[in-house]
């Protein structure tokens, strides 16, 4: 069984990231054979960015994911720029995917806004990397937070077309999407997810935040009118809370609400904060330490790369046989 999932290195990685995704990483690596994991760093080219950030934040991505308990001999760690087939395969997958299906896209919509004629092509694009990245693998799961659900749905239909179209040749992967913590929001807009571009500065915690600033942001957090902690659909800011502090202490939502059982908004959210902060804490020491080696980080890549490679370039391959593009193999 093959996992494989994606992360962006635009920006400080925030606790979104980390429940949503980078849990069900460590938790999938002994699971699979191999966990795959990329730093996409193409798909962060399709909104503004600067070079030298980019090249940074791909090092720093790497590097917190490591921290995070990550280890490069246990799965495949590398950055997507540096295996190639992943934009070939880009290109030999549009042939099966319509404008249509990508123009729909949530993501593509929320990004644009009302810029649709003006954001990159890569934007409107960024489901089919997304595709070609997991299909490139033969990978029969995708770890990711609720946000993908559609890009997921996407891939699968882009395989199935595929398949269908030029013969039984990629696997149609399924979504991992965690039950707690698959949409965790931000805390000063909690209508909104927690985001790297569309998020509120107050309202997103990152994982490598000093405790301090943790405990603040969390006091601060938006709740409601009411006094009752429990979950319910007119309660967002404490519903986002709630399952915050269930997925720190590896126990249900449930189990939270009755611990708080008349306890006050205030001292919930300062529990919160105080409970997240030291959780983070020892992942944000590691990594700060571990960003300082930028050349073992490039050592990760260089040899996360050519593992990826190797799997990936013999089913790009054969989809440039299927497709009768090149010379037959
Ligand atoms: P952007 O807002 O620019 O898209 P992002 O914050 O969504 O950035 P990504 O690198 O795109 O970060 O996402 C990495 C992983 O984190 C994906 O699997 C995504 O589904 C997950 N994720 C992102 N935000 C959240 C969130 N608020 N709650 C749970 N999972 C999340
Ligand atoms: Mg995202």
């Amino acid at each position: 069984m093959v996992i494989f999932s994606g992360i962006q290195p635009t920006g400080r990685k925030h606790l979104g990231n980390y429940i949503g995704a980078i849990l069900q990483y460590v938790e999938g690596q002994d699971r699979a054979d191999p966990a795959i994991y990329c730093i996409v760093d193409l798909h962060g080219t399709t909104v503004a960015y600067e070079p030298a950030e980019l090249r940074e934040r791909s090092r720093d991505t790497a590097a917190l994911l490591v921290a995070a308990g990550l280890d490069p001999e246990r799965c495949v760690l590398f950055r997507q720029s540096d295996v190639p087939q992943h934009t070939e395969l880009t290109w030999l997958l549009s042939s099966v995917t319509s404008v249509g299906q990508l123009n729909r896209m949530h993501q593509f919509r929320d990004k644009a806004g009302t810029a649709r004629d003006r954001v990159s092509a890569g934007l409107l694009y960024y489901p089919v990397l997304m595709a070609a990245d997991v299909l490139a693998y033969r990978a029969h799961e995708v770890p990711v937070g609720e946000d993908q659900r559609e890009h997921i749905e996407l891939m699968r239909d882009v395989a199935e077309a595929f398949n269908k179209r030029f013969g039984e040749t990629l696997v149609v992967p399924e979504g991992n999407i965690p039950t707690v913590g698959a949409r965790v929001r931000d805390l000063k807009e909690p209508d909104k997810k927690m985001s790297t571009t569309g998020g509120t500065p107050a309202g997103t915690v990152y994982v490598d935040e000093e405790p301090a600033s943790i405990v603040k942001k969390f006091k601060r957090a938006e709740t409601d009118s009411g006094r009752e902690i429990v979950r319910a659909d007119d309660k967002p800011g404490i519903s986002n809370l709630i399952e915050i502090l269930a997925v720190v202490r590896g126990t249900a939502p449930n189990a939270i609400e009755h611990d708080f059982e008349g306890k006050g908004y205030g001292d919930f959210k300062t529990a919160v904060g105080e409970e997240v902060a030291a959780w983070l804490s020892p992942v944000r020491e590691r990594y700060l330490e571990l960003r300082q080696d930028t050349a073992a980080i490039e050592e990760i890549f260089e040899a996360g790369a050519a593992k990826a490679t190797a799997i990936a370039a013999p089913v790009v391959a054969d989809v440039r046989d299927a497709m009768g593009v090149g010379k037959p193999v």
